[in-house]
């Protein structure tokens, strides 16, 4: 019988064991998402899965309601904020393997429960921005009410998208406020044409002490901040990047047979010449996909029904080099099996028990390996005040 005709009660399990083959050297790079779609969000600490640390329970996020044109002004903003750096923006949503800091650009603070008077959040300073996978929101419709505004005046205020939506950004990469209004990271809104400063500016903080004492007093004294230093540090400088990442697939070889129901070990190896890239192994017939995540694991268990199956790899950059790398691998049944007590029969290996308590034992532990990944600890959301101005 074949395993699929057990109603689909066959399911790939995958668990991370190992620690990885992963090798990656340089800085590491990083995606900023704009994302003006709006749409589901709720508890948790990925962006790619629509989730953020200070977001209570599940809601939609509302649309930015500005035009087109408003939202290409902001992200070429945004864009001109970081160029100095190895920081990407977009306003497509990236593939989830590849880890990004997500703006939810929409709404009002009324929207998340806060003081009206807020212009975005961050839901905490990440220091030394120990999650690759943060959320913060710009809270656009303080600034742009609808698209009907007079041109100009939403053009000056779209500009005001872009760089709040980076200041907050700036926070999920552990800026902390500093400096007046040419700095992108002043506590309010900025004039004239605001950078990521270089050079040390006082902190503007609410506490006693910088959040991020540590990191941040390796480019200036205590109570002070370069932002572009820091940036520098953890991105790298802004050229293009055009080597692909490295992907291949240990094992199994292509043409491999094996048994359903058989737990195979696949290994790969992926690198790339900068950190924070991401990867996926995917078997695409069964529309099943594994996401890398930190730690890189370099083994793989999966547990495939009978037939031909494609397992994918695929690692891609920040400026979105792919590199990937493919297999196909058969499960089949011996043609006339033996009567041999060391082989089950189909009846007995069957995939519905064989697989199915096994399946729920690998998933149990992928959670459990999930578990051990813990943010860093959080010192409650990090709020912006408006000026004067709208
Ligand atoms: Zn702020």
């Amino acid at each position: 019988m074949s395993s699929r005709a057990h109603g689909g009660a066959w399911v790939l399990a995958i668990a991370a064991w190992l620690v990885p083959a992963s090798a990656a050297g340089g800085t590491r790079r990083t995606t900023v998402f704009l994302d003006f779609g709006g749409g589901p969000i709720g508890p948790g600490d990925d962006s790619s899965q629509g989730t953020a640390t200070c977001v209570p329970e599940p809601f939609v996020y509302p649309i930015f309601l500005g035009s087109d044109r408003a939202a290409e002004i902001a992200l070429g903003e945004a864009q001109r904020l970081v160029a100095p750096f190895g920081v990407r923006v977009v306003a497509q949503r990236p593939p989830p393997h590849l880890p990004y800091t997500h703006v939810r650009v929409g709404g009002d603070p009324v929207t998340l429960g806060l003081d009206a008077k807020l212009n975005g959040l961050a839901c905490d300073v990440d220091c030394g921005d120990a999650s690759h996978r943060d959320t913060v929101f710009m809270f656009s419709e303080k600034w742009i009410v609808t698209a009907a505004l007079p041109e100009l005046a939403e053009d000056e205020r779209a500009l005001q998208v872009g760089r709040i939506a980076m200041h907050e950004a700036g926070h999920a990469w552990g800026l902390e406020h500093a400096g007046g209004t040419g700095s992108v990271m002043s506590r309010f809104p900025s004039v004239g044409t605001p950078e990521f400063v270089e050079g040390c500016l006082g902190l503007d903080i609410d506490l006693d002490a910088s959040e991020c004492g540590g990191e941040r007093e390796q480019f200036c004294p205590a109570g002070q901040q370069d932002a572009f230093a820091e940036l520098r540090g953890l991105f790298g400088a802004g050229e293009r990047d055009v080597e692909p990442p490295h992907a291949a697939i240990l094992w199994p070889p292509d043409g491999h047979v094996m048994r359903p129901g058989e737990v195979l070990v696949v290994e790969v190896e992926v690198a790339d010449d900068h950190e924070g890239f991401g990867w996926m192994l995917e078997v695409p017939e069964l529309g099943w996909e594994h996401l890398g995540r930190e730690p890189d694991p370099a083994g793989l268990e999966l547990v495939v029904p009978e037939g031909r199956w494609t397992l994918r790899l695929e690692a891609i950059d920040h400026d979105r080099n792919v590199g990937e790398a493919a297999v196909t691998i058969e499960a089949r049944w011996p043609r006339e099996p033996e009567p041999d007590p060391d082989v089950p029969s189909p009846q007995a290996a069957c995939a519905c028990r064989g697989a199915g308590s096994g399946a729920s034992a690998w998933w149990a532990m992928l959670v459990a390996a999930a578990r051990w990944r813990r943010r860093p600890v959080s010192r409650g959301p990090r709020a912006d005040r408006g000026s004067s101005r709208p």
